[in-house]
């Protein structure tokens, strides 16, 4: 049998990138910013069905740092941020000399807890500072309790920037994610669930707004014939490029939804008589995930661990991994407050992630399902 490497998220490509990037190359537009990405933002509003205005940049992580420029967020402000993601939402933070704030995550989405984010909000306002902003994130793909996360952002009058990275596709009570925060962000890094090789956007509710992060993502250039410049600027704008292979990705976005939810399907059959391994779910039909990533938690019994499981499926040349370390465990970020127990650090050491890229074959699948099974099977 073919033993080609299984890769935990791969891309596919709908086949109309390459039109678009010929129609860039011959116009010359081949430089950041015009038609392809002007397109892009428009193709995105449109999806996003709401109030929203979308810039394009060149990474959800630059998105995410204009977010909290936008915000105003300077040297020494608190930024509260769900523990439980990947590195990029909390970095941000770092680059305006601002103090990251970590919340733990609760056991129905695995996102930010909305107990501890307001026992943290107090206690903050109690020390003296009331936090300038709450990152939320989607995790995996799946919606945080949006409802809950909001109404304490409200109460305390705190901006929320949604960390909709791999959420792209999802929804919370039939409205799109990204569309919820003060400012939303997605990423297109190629492990997404589309991609323009690699790029971002930053989605918010006001034109004007929108015009301000295009303003700082193209180096904040003042009205002026020559270079002017009365604030820090920014190189930050999708190119027409990357934008095109955006144009060409969005035909096949419900295609990939449809395929990981498919995969994840796939998984909780597997598992559905396998004890101690239970595949994430959504609580309810108000949560609506694009199941970038299928993961499950592997309660240990005899020899049967989360890391056997990883090593099983590394000896036959399939990628996997633990689930996101939490950031209050990061030696970068072990500093900072955090406001939790044991819930993420937890998931952290039972949770897995599985194949789950839009391109997995049926001979992909039956590989992935003959070592699962044997794995249980010889236990
Ligand atoms: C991928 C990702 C980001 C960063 O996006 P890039 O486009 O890679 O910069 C931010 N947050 C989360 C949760 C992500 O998964």
């Amino acid at each position: 049998m073919d033993n080609k490497r299984i890769y935990l998220s791969l891309s596919e490509q709908s086949g109309f990138e390459q039109e678009y990037i010929q129609k860039a190359l011959q116009t010359n537009w081949i430089t950041s910013g015009r038609p392809n990405v002007d397109e892009f933002e428009s193709v995105l509003e449109n999806y996003l069905n709401e109030k929203s205005f979308v810039s394009a940049l060149n990474s959800g992580t630059s998105a995410i740092h204009l977010a909290l420029v936008l915000l105003g967020v300077k040297e020494g402000d608190e930024v509260i941020c769900q523990t439980m993601t990947f590195s990029a939402s909390a970095n941000p933070i770092l680059y305006q000399g601002a103090i990251p704030i970590f919340v733990d995550s609760e056991l129905d989405t695995w996102n930010i807890c909305p107990e501890y984010l307001e026992a943290a909000i107090k206690d903050r306002i109690k020390k003296g500072k009331k936090p300038k902003a709450i990152i939320a994130v989607h995790l995996y793909g799946n919606p945080y309790k949006v409802d809950e996360i909001h109404a304490i952002a409200d109460k305390y009058g705190i901006s929320i920037i949604e960390d909709s990275a791999e959420a792209l596709g999802s929804s919370y009570k039939g409205k799109k994610c990204g569309s919820f925060g003060d400012f939303g962000i997605f990423s297109f890094n190629g492990n997404k669930i589309i991609t323009t090789s690699s790029g971002g956007a930053l989605i918010n509710n006001s034109k004007e707004l929108k015009n301000r992060a295009i303003f700082y993502a193209t180096q904040s250039k003042d009205d002026a014939v020559h270079y002017q410049h009365s604030q820090i600027g920014y190189n930050y704008r999708m190119s027409n490029i990357c934008a095109g292979v955006g144009l060409g990705q969005m035909k096949i976005l419900d295609k990939n939804l449809d395929s990981r939810r498919k995969i994840n399907s796939f998984y909780r059959e597997i598992f559905r008589d396998i004890e101690g391994v239970n595949v994430f779910e959504n609580i309810n039909e108000n949560y609506f995930s694009n199941y970038w990533l299928s993961t499950v938690l592997v309660e240990s019994y005899d020899n049967i661990t989360r890391e056997s499981l990883r090593i099983a499926f590394e000896k036959a040349n399939i990628e996997s991994r633990p689930l996101w370390k939490p950031m209050h465990l990061q030696p970068i970020f072990k500093k900072y407050p955090y406001y939790g127990s044991m819930i993420a650090e937890n998931l952290f050491k039972k949770g897995f992630c599985l194949p789950s890229g839009s391109n997995l074959s049926r001979e992909d699948k039956n590989r992935i399902k003959e070592v699962i099974v044997n794995f249980f099977k010889n236990k």
